[in-house]
């Protein structure tokens, strides 16, 4: 029985797929709307179905607690993205590309100003980023679900790959006659992916315009500096500039190859080191669990009410769940008890010997 339910979740995925590819760029604005809705449903329930396949209770938000009669009955409380992608790596053993964790949660984010804001997004950007998700969910498919993919399904996953290679052929079109002319007016470091169509066409501070907001020529998505500095750090925060002082500074990480903080106010870059000097470190610099870089620094963060401290990582700029081991002092996650995991197992080995 659970096993039925695991393959109809897989089922349904491949429909949303089919319709997603069928309406990307058809005339009406509601049409592609729903085009980019369901590549987000698919992608959804293809991480999903690939969690399911290590175990059903994988999609639940509280595995623990998830019973064959609740995935029976659809109740399903679901796993959030972050919490997918964290599962997908710790316990499937899959790893998506850098690029692809920090893209695909972009869909999710004009998926719902769309759908709960009523704002619309320029046709060549949202041809852009289906065909991007597109792109993805087909890759992920033949990669991770071969094995629970039957005719059917690998039509249906052909079908789709041939309608995306059309789609880039117009995107192509698109880039000929819009950006090739321009692209070599702007030096390399004030180019950014856009947030809108993920091209890399975002004009990000024009010296001769310098108080223009950042534009980009593939899509011609344009908002002001904070506006698009929140978008793209999203789910992280923008940090203050040291040269400008406006809360603009952004990482860029594999989203860019020279520079890894970027400010969409006043075009400035740094590096992790540069950044590190430039800034005024309450404690730190420590190394970060997560990247292994010694650029883990301890911030204070003020609003009108209250002021908090937060470790936050100056070169992979993750928030981790960690704090100081009371016992070795490193940056670690820790337990209850207020020290990290080596150190407890060091403790019960050093017990039972
Ligand atoms: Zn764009
Ligand atoms: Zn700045
Ligand atoms: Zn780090
Ligand atoms: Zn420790």
């Amino acid at each position: 029985m659970i096993e039925g339910l695991k393959i109809n979740l897989a089922e349904s995925d491949f429909e949303y797929l089919r319709q997603a590819a069928l309406h990307a760029n058809g005339d009406g604005e509601w049409e592609r709307e729903l085009s980019l809705f369901n590549t987000v449903s698919s992608i959804d329930l293809l991480l999903k179905a690939r969690l399911a396949k290590k175990h059903w209770s994988q999609v639940f938000a509280d595995p623990n607690r998830a019973t064959p009669e609740h995935l029976k009955q659809g109740d399903v409380l679901s796993v959030d993205f972050a919490s997918t992608i964290k599962r997908l790596k710790d316990e499937a053993g899959v790893t998506l590309d850098p690029y692809d964790e920090r893209t695909i949660p972009l869909l999710w984010y004009h998926r719902n100003r769309i759908q709960y804001c009523g704002l619309n997004v320029q046709r060549p950007a949202i041809l852009s980023l289906i065909v991007y998700g597109l792109d993805f969910a087909v890759n992920f498919a033949r990669s991770e679900l071969s094995d629970i993919m039957d005719d059917r399904r690998q039509a249906v996953v052909q079908d789709v790959a041939a309608q995306i290679s059309g789609y880039h052929d117009i995107l192509a079109d698109r880039w000929d006659s819009v950006v090739r002319d321009m692209e070599f007016a702007f030096r390399r470091d004030d180019v950014a992916d856009c947030p809108c169509c993920l091209h890399e066409t975002l004009i990000v501070y024009d010296e001769e315009d310098p108080d223009a907001n950042p534009r980009c020529l593939f899509c011609e998505f344009s908002d002001s500096p904070c506006e698009i500095a929140s978008e793209i750090a999203w789910p992280r925060r923008p940090r203050d500039c040291p040269y400008c002082g406006r809360p603009t500074l952004v990482y860029m990480g594999e989203a860019t190859k020279a520079l890894e903080w970027l400010c969409f106010a006043c075009g400035q870059s740094y590096d992790p080191n540069e950044l590190l000097n430039s800034m005024t470190v309450v404690y730190g610099p420590e190394e970060c669990p997560e990247c292994g870089e010694r650029y883990l620094v301890l911030e204070f963060m003020a609003n009108d009410d209250w002021a908090w401290g937060e470790w936050r990582c100056l070169s992979c700029d993750r928030i981790g769940e960690h704090q100081r081991c009371d016992r070795c002092g490193h940056m670690r996650a820790i337990g209850p008890d207020g020290i990290c995991l080596s150190c407890s197992d060091a403790s019960v080995e050093g017990d039972t010997s």
